[in-house]
């Protein structure tokens, strides 16, 4: 299934985020947990891509496989341009068409020392506009920021980069996660204005570890409402009071968010079952009788 047709089919699509683990021991308990997962039946789920199979780990693709082949959930496998080529994506175009993957979310990939430039694809549109032509089987979706990417000098001229997107054959986003609501209904105004009409999957991180915070933040670049920062600071030297407030913030925002018309809501749930069911309780009355 196309992620693309799901927002065609269905008033607000529910997806969540996961990650291969680094070393395969911790395999088994991922599985697991995606076992779990996948009874809240999402209606796709992600895959981010790390260095994991050549590093010994598991493979993006191998997860995504896991997902579409054991458990019939439709997967969305993430590829970056950052350390790749040409010739090195094309086996592993390969070998996700081989798995039966049959969306890839395109992205440049964070700038580190660890991982060179990529000759061939300056930005996620170059990857895509790669894949359109050369595997036009592939739907593909593209990474958005409702503050703004932090290289771009503003929202407008980060937004208009996203019209490359769509050009260039992207069919869905993802957001940034973000945590207050405002930011989000300004980035759809301004993409809509600019001609940005692709389906848009509001993107929430429940917070409900004190170390989440900072690091969340750093990757991020998301701002603190002041509502966000007082849960923290309140709760921060009580554990499971904190966890119990960080899904309630999540519930409230994506309640908000699906209340507000989001094409879809997608959950980076970092792996953890018990806050996907938890966020998902508290949002499945919302939700299409399905999920
Ligand atoms: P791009 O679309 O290339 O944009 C990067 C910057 O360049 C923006 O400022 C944009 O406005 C600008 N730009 C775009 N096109 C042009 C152009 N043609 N000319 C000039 N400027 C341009 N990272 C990982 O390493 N692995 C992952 O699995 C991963 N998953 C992610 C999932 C989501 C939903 C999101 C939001 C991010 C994810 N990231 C991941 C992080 C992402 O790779 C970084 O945010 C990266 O800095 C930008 O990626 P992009 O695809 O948005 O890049």
């Amino acid at each position: 299934m196309y992620i693309r047709q799901l927002f065609a089919q269905k008033p607000c699509v529910f997806s969540m985020e996961v990650f291969p683990p680094k070393q395969t021991v911790g395999y088994e308990k991922l599985q697991a947990s995606l076992r779990q997962m996948a009874q809240l039946k999402p209606d796709f789920v992600s895959v981010t891509y790390g260095a994991g199979g050549s590093a010994g780990g598991v493979s993006t693709c191998e997860l995504a496989s896991f997902l579409k082949n054991e458990l019939g959930v439709e997967p969305l496998a993430h590829l970056i341009c950052m350390g790749n080529e040409q010739d090195t994506i094309r086996p592993v175009l390969d070998e996700l068409f081989a798995a039966g993957v049959q969306n890839i979310l395109t992205l440049r990939g964070d700038r580190s020392p660890l991982r060179p430039e990529s000759k061939s694809f300056a930005h996620a549109s170059d990857l895509a506009a790669f894949i359109r032509a050369n595997y036009g089987s592939f739907g593909l979706s593209g990474a958005c920021y409702p503050e703004g990417h932090v290289e771009s000098a503003t929202l407008a001229e980060d937004v208009a980069n996203l019209r490359l997107k769509q050009e260039a054959g992207v069919s869905h986003l993802i957001t940034q996660l973000f945590f207050d609501n405002l930011h989000y209904y300004r980035f759809l105004n301004v993409a809509r204005r600019t001609g940005v009409d692709l389906p848009v999957s509001a993107g929430v991180m429940p917070i409900v570890k004190k170390q989440q915070v900072e690091r969340t933040v750093s990757l991020s670049s998301a701002s603190l409402p002041p509502k966000f920062t007082k849960m923290i600071s309140r709760w921060q030297d009580d554990e499971a009071s904190l966890f119990e407030a960080g899904i309630e913030y999540a519930v409230e925002q994506i309640r908000d968010l699906i209340e507000g018309g989001a094409d879809g809501v997608h959950l980076y749930v970092m792996n953890n079952p018990t806050v996907a069911a938890k966020v998902y309780d508290g949002i499945r009355d919302l939700l299409p009788a399905e999920n």
